[in-house]
């Protein structure tokens, strides 16, 4: 395999591609195949951007005629056929059944660019500028995004420009069992001299993704929705990696039957991995002038071709939830059991997760990547999340099949045994 150049000319910051230094050629649903012709099953799935598989039929064909067509393919935010079309699957198949009312912006096609945009609208329509954000929280890495962002690692890059504008609270859990954290919140709240400048809006993963598969009760987002309402405040669901099916539902919030003033999604929206992203928002906080937040690629048409396709094959009625939730039965036994087998080698391991977002906390980063780069040897590809990089996570294809998806668990278990006795 040819990797001079890459290894030559690539910026330092290049990440994946030191856990998976090999060349990726060919794909398809949850099978990576490299230059040299091996194969690998796919745990990472784009991270979380392929939740329909990698080159998805249905939706592969509804890009390939598009472009037939002699479509309209560029990115600005003029109005298009492929727009409408989305907009029309969005509202029919998405929001309509789920009694969900929400007017749409589209920022640039990142997650962050959502972020952006959601804690700008929010701080707009309160006229107040703090944002509450949680422990590990990972919300993007641009400046204002990142100011809601948890992990040192991208906070400490900015060249020692200071984040401003995030208030950090405990997330569920952070603080061990037997406290509810949200005390904590409404204290502050109730506080005049705790210290909180009372915030415009709260910005919360119901799972925690980059921040460790850290699972948000469904209780305490209740709770968090109820005190938000009490004194004004914005919620805001970053359902960038958590939405899209890939916890069980269209959206992730839909569990706790919360429903967010602002929703903010992308990774797998467009997919097929494209690039594109969404801020939903209640109709009366549309307080945006004309190009008051642009960007030039806000209106992708091949994302919106792609994004409608995938709508309507899997969301169109609820067999797509019920397959997740089986499979994601199946991750969770499998990561039980692998979890057990890691105690009695002398290691603390836990299983947890919601959906197909699934991980096995390892107590450390080394302990993970030791299993991790040993499932790569025998032909898996899966990531770490978590402060330290601690916990193996799970975000296979939500279209894997039970063939490959047992095949997976068998490669990572057997590696868990490997790398640790
Ligand atoms: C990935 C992610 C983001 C940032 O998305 P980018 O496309 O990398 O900017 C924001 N929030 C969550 C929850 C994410 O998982």
């Amino acid at each position: 395999m040819q990797t001079q150049i890459l290894e030559r000319m690539e910026s330092d910051v290049r990440t994946y591609s030191r856990s998976f230094p090999v060349v990726f050629t060919k794909a398809q649903n949850a099978r990576l195949t490299d230059e040299d012709g091996r194969e690998y099953i796919d745990f990472l799935a784009g991270a979380g951007t392929l939740n329909y598989g990698h080159n998805n039929p249905h939706i592969k064909q509804a890009l390939l005629e598009y472009l037939a067509e002699d479509n309209i393919i560029h990115g600005l935010d003029f109005w298009t056929a492929a727009k409408r079309d989305y907009l029309e699957a969005l509202e029919e198949i998405v929001l309509k059944p789920r009694g969900l009312d929400y007017k749409v912006q589209f920022p640039g096609p990142t997650g962050t660019n959502a972020v952006e945009a959601a804690i700008r609208l929010a701080r707009n329509a309160k006229g107040r500028h703090n944002i509450v954000t949680f422990t590990n929280g990972f919300h993007g890495v641009t400046m204002g995004a990142l100011a809601t962002t948890g992990n040192r690692k991208f906070r400490e890059a900015t060249g020692g420009v200071p984040t401003v504008g995030g208030s950090f609270l405990p997330f569920d859990g952070y603080m061990g069992e037997g406290t509810d954290t949200l005390d904590y919140f409404e204290k502050l709240l109730g506080d005049k001299s705790g210290g909180l400048d009372v915030p415009a809006a709260v910005i919360v993963e119901t799972v925690q993704g980059e921040g460790g598969i850290n699972v948000a009760g469904l209780d305490w987002l209740k709770r968090l929705e109820r005190i938000c309402r009490d004194h004004d405040i914005l919620l805001i669901a970053d359902d960038i990696q958590a939405g899209c099916g890939r916890t069980g539902k269209f959206f992730s919030f839909e569990h706790a039957g919360i429903t967010p003033d602002i929703v903010a999604n992308s990774k797998s929206l467009s997919g097929l991995g494209l690039p594109f992203a969404q801020v939903l928002m209640r109709p009366e906080l549309d307080v945006w002038k004309p190009g008051q937040y642009n960007g030039t690629f806000r209106g992708f048409a091949l994302a919106f071709t792609t994004a409608a396709a995938a709508l309507r094959t899997y969301w169109a009625d609820d067999a797509f939830e019920q397959e997740v939730a089986r499979k994601g039965e199946v991750v969770a036994k499998r990561f039980q059991k692998i979890a057990g087998m890691l105690n009695e080698l002398g290691f603390e391991a836990t299983e947890r997760g919601r959906g197909l977002m699934r991980g096995i906390d390892v107590g450390s980063g080394d302990i993970a990547d030791k299993i991790t780069h040993k499932a790569f040897e025998n032909g898996l590809v899966i990531e770490t999340s978590g402060q330290d990089g601690e916990v193996v996570k799970c975000l296979c294809p939500l279209t894997i099949t039970d063939e490959e998806l047992a095949r997976g668990l068998d490669i990572l278990e057997t590696s868990a045994r490997e790398a640790l006795s």
